[in-house]
């Protein structure tokens, strides 16, 4: 399966993001191959993009939360308001968050741990800076961040996580990984996430990719077997290109169904 997962930040309200989900409703249908899509508004439109796409295979996703459940935290919204509206997926440490809201590995971790209790599904981010890279260190970054986001976190049975390796230097740049340099750090994560986060237990994981993904460049990632999905932040705004996006995806799958 491949899966889309659509990051409208703060740059829509509840109609836009209204028309956004309907957008992806009609970019599903009649599909014989498609992919999983999970929708990311604003805290405020969780609920309305929740009722628009009830009963449908697209999912709702909220762009954070916080770790406690209830008490004294001013403007701060807990698991358990995330999955009141509906809301099945929470991303948690994307690198906005890291960069302009003093979020660090410890409370990505307290994040990640509090989704998971409440049956949420993280989509916990990982990347590496451009100057990181160019040091060699990708893979220490992401590393320690990936361990970091699950050294307190309770994986259960059917536990679902998604980590999305998004490059920091290919976040609304234009510029995104290669699919070569996207599948190693893939492969990378996969391996520490089995070896040394799961150990023995069944939780599934997914790894997705994000970064100046595109209509013109989702094919060539989605195609790639250790890339199980996409991370969409500016192309996910535009329904003409979020709709190309999953026609690229049902491409990929149903040269999958064809393969086997
Ligand atoms: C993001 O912000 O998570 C993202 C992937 O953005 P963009 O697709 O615009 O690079």
């Amino acid at each position: 399966m491949k899966t889309l997962v659509a990051n409208w930040k703060m740059h829509v309200g509840i109609r836009e993001s209204a028309a956004l989900a309907r957008a992806a409703l009609l970019a599903l249908r009649g599909r014989a191959h498609a992919p999983d899509v999970v929708v990311c508004p604003p805290f405020t439109a969780l609920a309305d993009v929740h009722k628009i796409v009830a009963r449908s295979h697209v999912a709702v996703g909220a762009q954070d939360l916080f770790w406690e459940e209830t008490g004294a935290f001013t403007g701060e919204i807990s698991p358990r308001m995330v999955a009141e509206t509906g809301a099945a997926y929470a991303i948690v440490g994307h690198s906005e968050r890291r960069r302009l809201f003093g979020e660090t590995d410890e409370t990505v971790g307290k994040k990640t741990a509090a989704a998971l209790a409440h049956r949420l599904t993280p989509v916990v981010c990982v990347g590496e800076t451009a100057e990181e890279r160019a040091a060699g260190r990708t893979e220490a970054v992401i590393g320690r961040q990936l361990r970091a986001a699950f050294a307190s976190a309770a994986l259960h049975e059917g536990s679902r996580v998604l980590i999305a390796y998004e490059p920091v230097w290919a976040i609304g740049s234009g510029h995104p990984a290669s699919p070569q340099d996207a599948v190693a750090a893939h492969a990378f994560l996969r391996r520490v996430f089995r070896d040394e986060v799961k150990g023995g237990g069944r939780a599934r994981e997914g790894v997705l990719y994000g970064g100046s993904v595109d209509a013109d460049n989702a094919f060539a990632l989605l195609r790639e077997d250790e890339i199980d999905g996409i991370l969409i932040g500016g192309a996910s705004l535009n329904a003409a290109q979020f709709t190309a996006i999953v026609a690229a995806a049902g491409d990929v799958l149903e040269g999958l169904a064809s393969r086997s």
